[in-house]
């Protein structure tokens, strides 16, 4: 058996919620879906929440709903999915990427800073792992500059800064329940905000930016059959079956973060003294940890390393390739070097398992394994 770098923990409450929704006869845009966006706003401290088919799409609609377009500039780490930074570039703006720290892999709040110009239109700091970047410190500095902010929490659900939720913060935060991640809907994603305006324009550009709303019709209501399409939106609808499994993995969140806990205290016990660099917690930051990676010290190690701990049915990954690395970053201009601390934490990384069904004896093969092979 493989022991995998993370999956979902799918149980009999979550099986009975799916069944009892796919009897109800409401398999989309029924009720499970405000159910769901309520839930979300309290276990983030949001006002607004806004389900939608993934966080990729919960990125592009982010990045429309803050008039991102072309000659607009956005401040991204590298050290993160590619979707991230693709947003961006769907709206046809320019990814500025700034570097990371090397103790806590986060966003180095004085490389955005450095990266500030007269074009910036917003930053977008990933809470990479599951640890918190430095929402404060963000929130003052783009306040300053009058630029938005939009967390990319696809890693964090559950984790507080300074005790406060990253709902609370101004801007926006976008959420991915794909299924490897801390609470899943299969594929998910989405948007909360404390801005009613952003929210209203989220919900029709979700679904083709349509509104049936009498409200904010144009024209005159014309009739029971009558709503009209105000922009050019998508159809990015989650359905309800998904929100269901969503309430039930929501639920089950604090037994989640519990688990991942104890095993990332077990790893960071087990791992002092040897030869890796593991992912700091910084003061501000109480996570649900999503990934645990460690940085072995010799890069050129790293691939040997890699394939013995897969060769003992590890799953071991790595999270993640800088983003301007890949071909097509490269087709648009970017090269190499340009946030050396992303790339050297990206050469020596390896990510191993971590997800709440993991048995105590798992981890205790993965830190033997791992001591083995370092
Ligand atoms: C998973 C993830 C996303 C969103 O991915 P989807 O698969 O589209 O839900 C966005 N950002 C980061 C950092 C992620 O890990």
């Amino acid at each position: 058996m493989i022991i995998p770098y993370a999956t979902q923990s799918i149980g009999e409450d979550d099986i009975t919620a799916v069944v009892e929704t796919l009897k109800s006869g409401m398999l989309t845009t029924g009720p499970k879906i405000a159910e769901f966006e309520r839930e979300l706003c309290n276990a983030t401290g949001a006002k607004y929440a806004v389900a939608v088919a993934n966080g990729a799409a919960a990125l592009h609609l982010s990045a429309l709903t803050m008039g991102i377009g072309p000659g607009d500039e956005v401040i991204v780490p590298p050290l993160t999915f590619a979707a991230s930074a693709n947003c961006v570039l769907y709206c046809g703006g320019t990814p500025v990427f700034a570097d990371i720290d090397t103790d806590t892999m986060l966003l180095n709040t004085e490389d955005v800073r450095n990266k500030i110009t007269e074009r910036t239109k917003a930053v977008l700091p990933v809470h990479f792992g599951g640890e918190l970047c430095d929402m404060d410190a963000l929130a003052d500095l783009t306040e300053k500059h009058n630029i938005a902010l939009l967390q990319d929490s696809a890693h964090s659900i559950g984790g507080k800064i300074r005790g406060k939720g990253q709902g609370e913060y101004p801007g926006q935060q976008i959420w991915s329940f794909h299924a490897v991640k801390t609470i899943t809907t299969g594929e998910g994603g989405a948007v909360t905000t404390n801005n009613e305006g952003i929210y209203k324009t989220l919900l029709h550009l979700r679904t083709h930016g349509i509104t049936r709303d009498p409200a904010q019709y144009v024209h005159e209501d014309a009739g029971g059959w009558y709503y009209e399409m105000l922009d050019l939106g998508f159809n990015y609808r989650l359905t309800d079956m998904q929100c269901a499994l969503g309430l039930s993995q929501l639920k089950k969140l604090p037994y989640f973060a519990k688990r991942r806990a104890e095993i990332t205290a077990y790893y960071n016990d087990s791992f002092a003294g040897l030869p890796i660099q593991i992912q700091k917690s910084p003061e501000w930051s109480n996570p649900v940890r999503h990934l645990y990676t460690i940085r072995v010290n010799e890069k050129n190690k790293r691939r040997e390393i890699f394939d013995k701990l897969r060769a003992k049915n590890i799953g071991v990954n790595v999270h993640y390739i800088p983003v301007y690395w890949f071909p097509y970053y490269e087709s648009l201009g970017f090269k190499r070097g340009l946030c050396p601390v992303a790339e050297d934490s990206y050469e020596r990384m390896i990510t191993l398992p971590l997800y709440s069904s993991m048995t105590d004896e798992m981890a205790e093969y993965v830190v033997s394994s791992v001591k083995e092979v370092i």
